[in-house]
């Protein structure tokens, strides 16, 4: 890649976070009080294989490439990451939980799976 491709490059991943900090914070909420279930903080970077993470003190990582997958899939994301602040794993009373909040969520996963591996190659 040249330079100026470089930059331009940069520069619209620095937009599209911007605009997905505030896009999250407004998810965050919105659904962090229902549980009283509060991440320490957001990161949206770029991840290689993954769409979001939840570190042990409670800080959310989300995949910057979220910005492009329609609005349910990306408030769906959120909502399993939040969710994973009660349970750490993938129980069925986890799942219990992100049903309360998004009983769609296995068309949300459907979704990633058919487009987002597309995704991860053409960006990530
Ligand atoms: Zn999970």
């Amino acid at each position: 890649m040249d330079e100026e491709a470089l930059e331009i490059r940069h520069a619209l991943y620095a937009w599209v976070r911007v605009w997905m900090r505030a896009e999250v914070s407004s998810l965050v909420d919105r659904f962090s009080p229902l549980e009283g279930l509060e991440p320490r903080g957001v990161r949206i970077k770029a991840m290689k294989t993954r769409w979001g993470s939840l570190g042990p003190k409670n800080d959310m990582n989300l995949n910057w490439l979220l910005a492009f997958t329609p609005p349910e899939v990306l408030a769906y994301v959120v909502i399993h990451e939040i969710c994973h602040i009660r349970f750490r794993n993938h129980s069925k009373a986890y799942w219990d939980l992100v049903t309360r909040h998004d009983p769609m969520w296995p068309e949300r996963r459907a979704w990633l799976k058919q487009h987002g591996t597309a995704l991860l190659h053409r960006f990530g």
